[in-house]
């Protein structure tokens, strides 16, 4: 077609993880799991499925735009102001803010490579151009890369901590270390979609900097720890002046009034909060015990999903497990062929999958 922007040319489909209906057909099978997403395995909060039953009788009124309940909720959870904070149809939704608020075509834009592939398309779909850095070979940051990695030409660094694929985070002292000397044209925005699920005291949280001055954009979402997946509902936190812009990006009424009512039922639910963090932190240990026990190593995550090395052709493991009704990530996808990532499920999910990894394995050798 003559008249599409060519840069549309340059985006790759999003690969999302399989659906459970999808594998149920096409293997006639009934009882699939899936562990492919970073999703909540405990579901979502009793709380916010309440609020949503209640709010059914109000769907033939508009959202509220100005988000202001949840916005109000948010800025008193993290003690910043109202006007600090911007709402998205999930934190894919904020990317894409982000990137019509900055960039135009032929800017630069450095985003770390194996990392979520939402900074790409962004990117590319304002004509920009992604200038990728390599994690260090176990995985961990080299932020003095990502540093030389910047020109005249770059608007953003985006970095994931904890990372996804691969689970890894920024320690304070090096973020610290980055941020001083980022040259001031440079706006960093750190998604920080798996926060609530970080044990490590030296993670390098972003709110602490924004708080100390810097000019730095956090990310969240509603998608993983508050299990509101479904309902896409994510939100930045920043500067003000910086946020008031990201803002003018947004459709009014981007966040529909039964996300709305749920996020803000979750964020007050203490109780679904901590049970499915215990659940997390049990299934890590599970997961790490029985990768060990056949042998496999894998990355210490700080979040709710492991990446581990097969030592084979991962497509066929995840081929494999598909057919026993295990849904999980082919690492090819993010450039790693021998490696899966497996999101941490519930104790019977976690053994099932074990069970059927060793068999796969045995099966391949
Ligand atoms: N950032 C990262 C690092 C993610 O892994 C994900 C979810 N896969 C997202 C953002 C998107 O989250 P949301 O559901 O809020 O769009």
């Amino acid at each position: 077609l003559k008249n599409v922007r060519g840069t549309l040319e340059r985006i790759k489909p999003y690969s999302p993880g399989k659906p459970i209906a999808e594998v149920q057909r096409e293997y006639a099978l009934t009882d699939v799991i899936k562990l492919a997403s970073n999703e909540n395995p405990i579901g979502a909060s009793h709380k916010a499925q309440e609020a949503i039953r209640e709010a059914l009788s109000e769907l033939h009124l508009y959202p509220d735009g100005g988000q202001t309940l949840l916005k109000q909720a948010l800025a008193k959870r993290f003690s910043v102001s109202e006007d600090m904070i911007v709402i998205g149809n999930g934190s894919d939704e904020v990317i894409t803010f982000i990137c019509q608020t900055f960039l135009e075509p032929g800017d630069e834009v450095v985003v770390p490579t194996p990392s979520f592939s939402e900074y790409d398309f962004g990117t590319i779909l304002m004509g920009a151009n992604v200038v990728p850095v390599p994690l260090n070979s176990d995985f961990s940051y080299d932020l003095n890369s990502f540093l030389d990695a910047i020109t005249e030409k770059t608007k953003i660094v985006f970095l994931c901590s904890p990372n996804n694929p691969t689970g890894t985070y920024i320690r304070k002292q090096e973020f610290r270390q980055f941020i001083e000397n980022l040259p001031p044209h440079v706006l960093v925005i750190v998604d920080e979609a798996y926060n609530e699920y970080v044990e490590a005291s030296d993670y390098a949280q972003g709110l602490d900097f924004l708080k100390e001055g810097f000019n730095i954009v956090v990310m969240r979402t509603f998608s993983k720890l508050f299990g509101l997946a479904a309902l896409r509902v994510g939100y930045a936190i920043g500067p003000a002046d910086i946020i008031g812009y990201i803002s003018r990006t947004r459709e009014p009424f981007n966040v529909n009034h039964l996300a709305q009512v749920a996020a803000l039922a979750a964020l007050e639910d203490v109780e679904h909060m901590k049970e499915s963090l215990r659940v997390n932190r049990e299934g890590k240990q599970q997961i790490y015990e029985g990768l060990a026990a056949l042998n496999l190593s894998y990355i210490p995550t700080e979040t709710n999903f492991i990446l581990f090395d097969t030592k084979v052709d991962a497509k066929q493991v995840f081929q494999s497990l598909l057919k026993k009704g295990v849904i999980v990530r082919d690492g090819g996808i993010f450039g790693l062929p021998t490696y899966i990532r497996v999101s941490i499920g519930t104790a019977e999910q976690n053994e099932r999958f074990l069970r059927e990894l060793a068999e796969v394995l045995a099966e391949l050798k």
